[in-house]
């Protein structure tokens, strides 16, 4: 079936929607992205998605899009267009089409950002068959720029990433900067250690995932103890548990790390109970 997306102002079926091929994010992956997700036809940590966003484009310099109060509304349209139950939308503004290539940014009062979004429908997606057994994860090094709080659409590496993985029998990789964890390729890392979960702090290494501070929230509220520091991979090998969050993800479970069996191989009781809480915490917020 033939999506409705969004670009630039229009609603257009997934066809006729484009974009020049000097576009910036086309040739300089001078942009950045959002990724929402929809359950029961509703959006999860809307406002969070939205003031991340701004706060990309602010780092970066890009114009905000003349659309960018709309963006609530533009979604809502999306998920209702495409019937959207249960799945993603993805949201990308780049700093536009200079009409030639160049590495010196336009002038913004020329050249307007291109904003871009559509609907991906994942029926069924909080009831992951991954999220019960768990997932396996390998390690590579964390080669990224320096900005990796910006969430530009420069996703080469986490994408070879996450090959690596699949050619090692794995679903992920963790990424390793001088011997500790950084983060996901497309999620942040998290290790429990009796009965203390543990993430890496949040600095330039790592994006600040709306999910994870969600997460860390509730489990604030619900007495579990949280401690902001980095691991090493080793530490993550002799954990008691592993997981990961992210907006499409929500809270999975890690049951292995290269090949190391975590606890009894199948999730243990913290990762899990967080999933629940964030699923019904969200569920209730949604918007
Ligand atoms: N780290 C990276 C590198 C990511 O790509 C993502 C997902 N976009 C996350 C963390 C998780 O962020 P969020 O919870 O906001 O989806």
């Amino acid at each position: 079936m033939s999506r409705t997306v969004y670009v630039n102002g229009a609603y257009l079926p997934e066809e006729q929607a484009t974009v020049s091929i000097f576009d910036r994010s086309f040739l300089m992956a001078d942009g950045v992205y959002e990724v929402t997700s929809v359950l029961d036809g509703k959006l999860i940590d809307f406002d969070g998605h939205l003031a991340r966003l701004e706060r990309s484009l602010n780092e970066l310099d890009i114009p905000k899009p003349e659309a960018f109060d709309d963006l609530l509304a533009i979604h809502r349209e999306l998920v209702a267009r495409n019937e959207i139950s249960d799945g993603m939308i993805y949201l990308q503004v780049s700093r536009g089409s200079a009409g030639d290539r160049d590495f010196v940014f336009p002038d913004p009062e020329v050249v307007k950002p291109t904003l871009v979004l559509f609907t991906q429908s994942k029926p069924g997606l909080a009831e992951s068959p991954a999220a019960k057994s768990g997932i396996k994860v390998i390690s590579i090094e964390d080669i990224r720029w320096g900005r990796r709080d910006i969430k530009t659409v420069q996703l080469l590496y986490p994408s070879m990433g996450k090959m690596m993985a699949k050619k090692a029998g794995a679903d992920d990789a963790w990424m390793i900067e001088d011997g500790f964890v950084t983060e996901g390729t497309s999620n942040n890392a998290y290790i429990v250690k009796n009965n203390t979960i543990i993430t890496r702090a949040l600095s330039n290494d790592i994006l600040h995932g709306i999910t994870r501070a969600a997460v860390l929230r509730f489990a604030k509220e619900a007495q579990m103890d949280v401690e902001e520091r980095s691991f090493t991979i080793d530490e993550a090998k002799a954990a008691d548990e592993a997981f990961i969050t992210s907006a499409s993800t929500f809270v999975m479970p890690v049951v292995s790390i290269d090949g190391v069996t975590l606890g009894e191989g199948v999730p243990g009781r913290v990762a899990p109970r967080l999933r629940e809480i964030y699923l019904e915490e969200s569920r209730k917020a949604a918007i």
